[in-house]
């Protein structure tokens, strides 16, 4: 797509830093990083969100995620690793090109991802569990 970013860092119009290439994904170090080595691992086709990506597409897509974070880990001495997928603008989608944030953690670097946790009332987790179950269809 002509105007998103993620089509023209793939296209060389918008520079990037690269960290590692294939023929589907390019992944580049995110300009406003939770931690230093904050990388994006992003499909060369563009695809509007990870829940439009094709499974095998998206398989490939981890692996590489895998890949990148054991650099992080032998290149920059990450403790652990956070991979995030914000999937849509509600979920904290910024750009609308389906990406993948590999993040380097460290044990001081006080990055907090957390969240206030919800309560179920009384038969309430077994309904939900219920309706996703069925409308995936696999039990
Ligand atoms: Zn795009």
């Amino acid at each position: 797509m002509a105007d998103c970013v993620f089509c023209q860092i793939v296209n060389g119009k918008i520079p990037a830093d690269k960290v590692f290439e294939n023929e589907l994904f390019i992944v580049i170090l995110d300009i406003h990083p939770a931690s230093k080595g904050h990388s994006l691992v992003i499909p060369k086709k563009h695809v509007d969100r990870i829940t439009d990506m094709d499974d095998q597409l998206l398989g490939e897509m981890a692996a590489v995620a895998k890949k990148v974070a054991n650099g992080m880990q032998k290149s920059l001495g990450a403790d652990g690793i956070n991979f995030m997928v914000n999937n849509g603008k509600v979920a904290g989608q910024l750009i609308d090109h389906a990406h993948m944030h590999v993040i380097p953690r460290f044990s001081a670097d006080k990055i907090d991802f957390g969240w206030n946790p919800h309560k179920y009332e009384a038969n309430e987790i077994k309904e939900l569990a219920e309706r996703i179950r069925n409308s995936i269809r696999i039990i």
